[in-house]
């Protein structure tokens, strides 16, 4: 049908590449939390994730992305309120903020998308509830990536969950194929139907991305032209991997290595290798 034709499926050896475009993604999301803490500014946590993929010789994906004028940076960093988008700058984080960092690397012709939210200091118990179901939302949305499913079943499980702990899930930006562009068919909201949408098959590659807002679920866009913000200004956070459909069930692609990167593999509560893979340890 005309309206799959957009879905580009991925060859075992595109999924290779688009695996190690994952990894130094995730390596850069990792250098940017380390420098994450009260008193730094956006553009010094920009610089460490920008270090990490220039040391790797991987072209950021955001940097001169088109909008209302070529995207500055190489990550977006949104804080509180700011839902995504966000522009790294002079701002310092502070002692109870929560930040959002979201990165994309390209690597022989192929793009890797992730994005975490850390809180900053001593954060209040509702945004520390807000991260965790925000997480909690992506590896459950991942679970869904199932062959024999579709997009809404994903979408459902999200919004539901998300619903569930009394949050809203945002209309306006979606989950997204991604790999020979950064934004590829389908897209995959955050809210939709169980057995609707899109057939999920072998090779496909979606960043799946809950966002998730304390208050309304309708959004702004600041001054910036970028920032996009709660209508409200009401607390927001945002988990994103990149992850392929496989016969064996979903491949996060944009995970750290435990062989190759030791235990900061498995900082973050799991995030780096996935939920599930660090309830083992
Ligand atoms: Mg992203
Ligand atoms: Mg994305």
């Amino acid at each position: 049908m005309s309206w799959q034709r957009g879905i580009n499926l991925k060859s075992e050896r595109e999924l290779a590449i688009m695996r190690r475009a994952g990894r130094i993604n995730a390596l850069a999301l990792l250098a940017a939390i380390n420098v994450a803490e009260i008193g730094a500014t956006t553009a010094k946590i920009d610089a460490a994730a920008a270090k990490v993929l220039e040391n790797h010789a991987v072209k950021p994906a955001f940097l001169g992305y088109p909008g209302a004028y070529p995207f500055p940076a190489v990550t977006t960093i949104s804080i509180n309120e700011e839902l995504v988008h966000g522009i790294p700058g002079d701002r310092k984080l502070q002692d109870g903020d929560i930040v959002s960092i979201d990165c994309g690397s390209i690597l022989e012709g192929f793009v890797a998308d992730s994005a975490l939210t850390i809180g900053i200091g001593r954060i209040s118990p509702e945004a520390q509830e807000l991260i965790d179901t925000t997480m909690n939302a992506l590896f459950i949305g991942i679970d869904q990536m199932q062959i024999g499913n579709r997009t809404g079943d994903i979408s459902s499980a999200i919004q539901s969950f998300v619903e569930g702990k009394g949050f809203n899930v945002v209309r306006e930006y979606t989950g997204h194929g991604v790999g020979r562009k950064m934004h590829e068919d389908p897209q995959v909201p955050n809210y939709g139907t169980a057995g609707k949408g899109v057939d999920l098959k072998p090779g496909m590659t979606i960043a799946l991305e809950p966002m998730v807002l304390t208050g309304v679920k309708e959004t702004r866009v600041q001054k910036d032209q970028w920032t996009v913000s709660s209508k409200d200004s009401g607390l927001t956070a945002h988990f994103e991997h990149t992850v392929a459909v496989t016969r064996n069930g979903p491949e996060i692609l944009t995970t750290l290595d435990p062989d190759l990167d030791g235990p900061e593999a498995f900082r973050y509560n799991g995030y780096f290798v996935g939920r599930a893979q660090a309830a083992q340890e």
